[in-house]
């Protein structure tokens, strides 16, 4: 799939200017076709024209979108400023006009809302329990006020294993939530350990969707590298995370809940052939009755931040199966014309395409179909 050449016969060659391009009507209509979304981009304003305009007509659903609502934030707001290597402006003057505005302008019909790092657990249970239920209600607002443009990850508070159970279930239950969102690790402990797993057993319960997304770890944070845990630290702790869940059996334990890892799945994808043939030890492979390589490919990712390198891509795509990649742009952190553009540069065929910006997405999440 990787570097596939674009289709001579969909004629999908684009012609751009002034900050947009069109690809062909016939193009797009045997493609979506193909793909079953041939309605959909019928329904889209303007396609009755003779060629369609891309952003239009593209409808990408951005399963990495961060949002900040505004209680969630305020009541944290010196310590995520103080902690972050981004500019405050990113976060201070984010809102979800803005947020539209940018979707727009980058064919984006939604969103799916997870609060930015570090989310809800600042060392102490009471108040993780209370901002987690800030985020939860302030994205479901976001979400209700806008109606399909934002889907919501609730926040959970782990390691906090009880509330986090109160949470899922108010979360599911009244705020009809997307799916949950949590966090690479938490002090010393990553997904798979087994203080989480009543967690992972209620999710699986309800067959949730699992978006987990990159932190700097406790451990590590801090070596002297100099370089920022944002630049390799996040990505080795995706690494971690997986190992972690793999490892432990947690994938192959609840297997009903889809996994999502970000930035096309960091280092993981060059090491998952070394996870499958270095792990010798009887009760880990007991714990992956399918090999290691199997309980890999179940994941699903998106390629935020991984689009503008074609190493990343290329890895990610020989790895993961084609319909568990999905669009990503990580924003307000990263712009969303850098996901997009990156994408749309790669080479991919018009059927991938299609796939990654919205269709793998819509089996996931039907409701945005
Ligand atoms: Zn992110």
């Amino acid at each position: 799939m990787w570097a596939e050449p674009v289709s001579p016969t969909l004629d999908f060659s684009p012609v751009c200017g002034a900050g947009a391009c069109v690809h062909s009507r016939r193009g797009f209509l045997k493609a979506f076709g193909a793909l079953g979304l041939a309605g959909a981009v019928a329904s889209t304003p303007g396609f009755a024209q003779s060629a369609i305009p891309t952003l239009a007509a593209t409808r990408r659903i951005d399963v990495h979108h961060h949002v900040y609502p505004p209680e969630w934030f305020a009541a944290k707001r010196d310590f995520i400023l103080n902690s972050s290597d981004n500019p405050p402006a990113i976060m201070t003057q984010w809102t979800p006009a803005r947020a539209i505005e940018q979707m727009d302008k980058n064919g984006i019909a939604t969103g799916i809302a997870s609060v930015g790092n570090p989310g809800v657990w600042f060392g102490d249970v009471a108040e993780a329990r209370r901002l987690s239920r800030l985020a939860n209600e302030g994205m479901a607002k976001i979400a209700s006020d806008h109606p399909g443009r934002f889907g919501v990850f609730a926040a959970l508070a782990l390691p906090d294993v009880e509330g986090s159970l109160k949470e899922i279930e108010y979360a599911f239950d009244t705020l009809n939530v997307d799916g949950v969102h949590l966090l690479t690790s938490y002090g010393d402990k990553w997904p798979g350990d087994a203080a989480f797993d009543p967690v992972f057993a209620e999710l699986n319960r309800r067959k949730a969707i699992v978006f987990i997304h990159p932190t700097g770890p406790d451990c590590c944070s801090v070596l002297n590298t100099g370089a920022p845990p944002s630049i390799m630290e996040l990505p080795f702790d995706e690494a971690r995370a997986i190992g972690s869940l793999v490892f432990n059996g947690t994938i192959a334990k609840y297997r009903e809940i889809r996994f999502i890892f970000t930035h096309a799945g960091g280092p993981m994808p060059v090491l998952s052939a070394r996870m499958e043939q270095l792990m010798r030890r009887p009760t880990i492979a007991e714990r992956n009755p399918d090999g290691i390589l199997a309980t890999l490919r179940t994941l699903y990712f998106d390629v935020a931040n991984s689009t503008v390198s074609p190493p990343a891509m290329a890895a990610l795509l020989a790895f993961a199966k084609p319909d568990h990649i999905f669009f990503g742009t990580d924003y307000p952190y990263v712009d969303m014309e850098k996901t997009v553009g990156g994408l749309d540069h790669l080479g991919l065929s018009a059927e991938t395409l299609i796939a990654v910006n919205r269709g793998n997405a819509v089996k996931l999440f039907p409701k945005f179909g």
